[in-house]
């Protein structure tokens, strides 16, 4: 049986699950342990080696879910992309890296890099030719983001994986924005998959965890490092994920349509400057993420009009909480400037076109109609502050 064969669905279903023998129950038994008895001289089970019977079930799924030959679920998504970025990388390396990336990614590059002696760059543009302009003679991988964290931008797929090619890189992604169900990047020639399973694999705001998947081959190398960096995900929360991952299908979906009717219903607004969301006809990448998304995601990001308070907005809103994280069943908000992007310098913001009053909305399952009466509750909430500060 090829597990890459089935539906979306059945795949979140059932792939990987562990039968249950004995009580022949509807879900995997959880495996607590930390020791197991040698089966052969050579075949350990150990948490940190990532092959306890619930990791390596899910591992299944997981790879499944990105048409991938073999996968790793790791602790934290920053696990994740640290693992998968120094299995590449050594010293007197290079690599670059796209100039939108999440703030935690940035840190780890621009904090950490230089003391193992790898150099890096960041684009200048988001097209093929901003990453080829970057790669030199030590360069081994290229890093990319798509959608990219706040504004959405779409990076070409297969255009970037072209350029690894042809200069013999490695490419990785993090597609923790598109999560599988709206995008698979392997297909496109992507190298490496990365994701913050804390957001829409786990996708109710419980779980913290990241997944890496790819060939068996990069796996193995990324395995190496990662027995040695410690980086593996509790038993408990492993189950928990897989349990998570089930619904992803069905929940993203409902994202996808919400995000859409949120992103319609904003731009239409008066009150509204601008929406940032690939479905939507005016975002300047829609043919492109029409041509390698499946959807197109529960994220977007707008701005009030110049005349509104984006702070007071986010304190009138009720249904919707302003919060750190994303992609949960319930609707959030942020803003970039006071949050994710708040430590780089205002020109720096501008000059990625983050804009003070810019507002990232990751949108929930709740009916849309709810959502937007609490939005329109938020913006009477502001317009009449206005009033009574102006006479
Ligand atoms: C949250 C996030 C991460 C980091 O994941 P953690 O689980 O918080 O370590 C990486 N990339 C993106 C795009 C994220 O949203």
């Amino acid at each position: 049986m090829n597990p890459n064969k089935k539906g979306l669905n059945t795949i979140c279903t059932h792939v990987g699950e562990l039968e249950d023998l004995v009580y022949k129950g509807a879900v995997s038994p959880l495996y607590m342990g930390t020791s197991y008895a040698f089966e052969d001289v050579d075949v350990k089970r150990y948490p940190r080696y990532f092959n306890t019977p619930n990791q390596e079930a899910l591992c299944i799924k997981i790879a499944a879910l990105e048409h991938a030959e073999s996968a790793l679920i790791f602790s934290s998504g920053m696990a994740a992309v640290s693992t998968a970025l120094m299995a590449f990388l050594k010293a007197g390396d290079h690599i670059v890296l796209q100039k939108t990336l999440y703030g935690g990614t940035y840190n780890l590059v621009t904090e950490e890099f230089q003391k193992f002696g790898i150099s890096y760059s960041f684009t200048d543009g988001l097209g093929a030719s901003d990453f080829e302009d970057k790669v030199q003679s030590n360069t081994k991988v290229i890093y990319i983001e798509t959608p990219s964290n706040p504004l959405l931008t779409i990076t070409d797929l297969k255009a970037v994986a072209k350029v690894a090619k042809k200069h013999g890189l490695v490419s990785m992604i993090d597609n923790t924005f598109a999560s599988p169900v709206n995008q698979n990047p392997i297909d496109f020639g992507i190298d490496v998959v990365i994701h913050s399973a804390t957001k829409y694999m786990g996708g109710h705001s419980d779980i913290c965890a990241g997944a890496v998947a790819s060939s068996a081959d990069n796996m193995n190398r990324i395995f190496h490092l990662a027995k040695n960096f410690g980086g593996s995900l509790s038993e408990y929360t492993v189950w928990l994920l897989e349990r998570s991952i089930k619904t992803m299908g069905i929940r993203v979906k409902a994202q996808n349509e919400n995000a859409q009717r949120m992103a319609e219903y904003l731009h239409r607004h008066n009150d509204i400057h601008k929406v940032y969301y690939p479905g939507l006809k005016s975002h300047p990448d829609h043919e492109l993420a029409k041509a390698q998304m499946l959807g197109f995601g529960g994220m977007l990001s707008f701005e009030l009009d110049k005349s509104l308070d984006a702070t007071q907005f986010q304190k009138h809103l009720k249904l919707i909480k302003s919060s750190m994280s994303l992609a949960g069943l319930e609707s959030m908000v942020l803003s970039p400037t006071k949050t994710s992007h708040s430590l780089l310098s205002p020109e720096e913001r501008h000059r990625q076109g983050i804009a003070d009053g810019l507002i990232r909305f990751s949108v929930g399952i709740e009916e849309p109609e709810d959502l937007m009466a609490d939005i329109e509750q938020a913006l009477e909430g502001v317009r009449s502050k206005k009033m009574t500060i102006s006479h």
